[in-house]
């Protein structure tokens, strides 16, 4: 059998195993290749291998892997003192992963309501919101799958349908203490809030004196063309999660927050490896390169260039809609058959996610070249041709 039956079964996997990779290409085993518009779930910024990652790992590697939590390294103020610079946000705790940075904003939201707003803890969330897999981040979530899961719940959280604004004055009572969304829901199907919505939900949560936690795991690190996804209203929030893009492919996740608001207190927040100098030390070189503006309007031109492609397919073929910003994109296919497609394009060497049963979701390198993009959609034209 696989030696792959020792791993414990959480998804079905196709039978490949990849070895390598190269900017936007994968490699398996047989030596076979794959395009690769997945990108380890949005995660490998600069693409597979990219020499600046390279470069920072064995340079620290060779120095310091780790020190303890409790002294500091260099790297970890460095990446600290970006990220605060990039984000007008003056504080920032160091994770492991999404989930824990989630966790993490969840925390210190009740920290802070317990100090400043007489207890309250009730943090407002939406529908088929996606924050993470502790028990936690998972009651926050809207995932319709997880309502009956791993019951009870964390309590303290209720959801409410997106862009509706008077769903979140209703909501708001002496027991919430904030309002916590992705400004483009990802998991969900990249389903944005507007910027209609997103103005008056700082308003009403700064008018009510409530925190607005934003959830910018999947929406960070210049996958919508600006560094942070609320860059492009102005929006900006008192809590922050990053994760995903920030380590470009290692585990690293951040929590920012407003200084007025960062309230721990020794021993409330912690974590054995958190803002260990080898993954921030690969964050400071992912954030030193994206963080450049050639590269971030590399990003929309490519985005958009992406984005007008398959909207002239789709009407071509007949399909729906697609919506995105940046290199976070979907297309609706207007029928349940995107499992079929994803199998489809892997046997043709191309990797594209399904994250419902009628979209794709594109979250390529925000490297990506332009041959690369057309090569995509070469291909998908091809399968959907065949399918439609
Ligand atoms: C991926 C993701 C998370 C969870 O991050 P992990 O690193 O998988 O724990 C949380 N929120 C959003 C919006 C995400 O896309």
């Amino acid at each position: 059998m696989h030696a792959t039956d020792s791993l414990m079964f959480i998804t079905s996997r196709p039978e490949v195993t990849f070895v390598r990779g190269e900017g936007s290409w994968l490699f398996d085993a047989e030596g076979r290749r794959y395009l690769d518009f997945i990108q380890g779930w949005a995660v490998n910024c600069l693409g597979h291998s990219p020499r600046v990652i390279v470069d920072a790992l064995a340079a620290q590697a060779a120095k310091v892997l780790n020190v303890s939590p409790a002294y500091y390294n260099e790297p970890m103020r460095k990446l600290a003192a970006r990220l605060a610079e990039l984000s007008g946000m003056e504080k920032v705790f160091f994770t492991n992963s999404g989930a824990e940075a989630s966790e993490g904003a969840i925390k210190l939201a009740r920290k802070w309501g317990s100090l400043k707003r007489n207890g309250a803890y009730e943090i407002l969330t939406f529908e088929n919101a996606f924050h993470g897999r502790t028990l936690a981040t998972m009651s926050a979530s809207g995932k319709p799958q997880w309502d009956h899961l791993y019951e009870p719940k964390i309590p303290g959280f209720r959801k409410l349908p997106v862009n509706e604004i008077e769903a979140v004055r209703a909501a708001i009572g002496p027991r919430t203490v904030a309002v916590m969304l992705e400004p483009i829901q990802g998991e969900s199907g990249v389903v944005p809030f507007t910027p209609e919505f997103m103005k008056e939900v700082r308003k009403l949560t700064t008018e009510a004196g409530l925190l607005l936690i934003l959830d910018e795991i999947q929406t960070g690190i210049g996958r919508t063309g600006k560094m942070f996804c609320w860059q492009h209203t102005g929006v900006q929030p008192e809590i922050m999660t990053l994760a995903k893009g920030l380590g470009g492919g290692v585990p690293l996740g951040a929590l920012v927050a407003k200084e007025s608001v960062a309230c721990f207190e020794p021993g409330d927040q912690g974590g054995t490896c958190n803002g260990n100098p080898l993954m921030t030390a690969v964050g400071l070189a992912v954030v030193n390169e994206v963080s450049r503006p050639a590269f971030l309007e590399q990003v929309e031109d490519n985005g958009g260039y992406l984005m007008e492609r398959l909207r002239a397919m789709s009407a071509a073929l007949g399909l729906g809609e697609v919506r995105g910003q940046g290199l976070l994109v979907a297309l609706e296919l207007g029928k349940p058959f995107g499992s079929k497609v994803v199998d489809e394009a892997l046997k043709r060497g191309l990797l594209v996610n399904s994250p419902r049963p009628g979209s794709l979701r594109f979250m390529p390198a925000l490297n990506v070249t332009r041959p690369e993009i057309d090569a995509m959609l070469s291909t998908l034209e091809t399968i959907l041709k065949e399918e439609t």
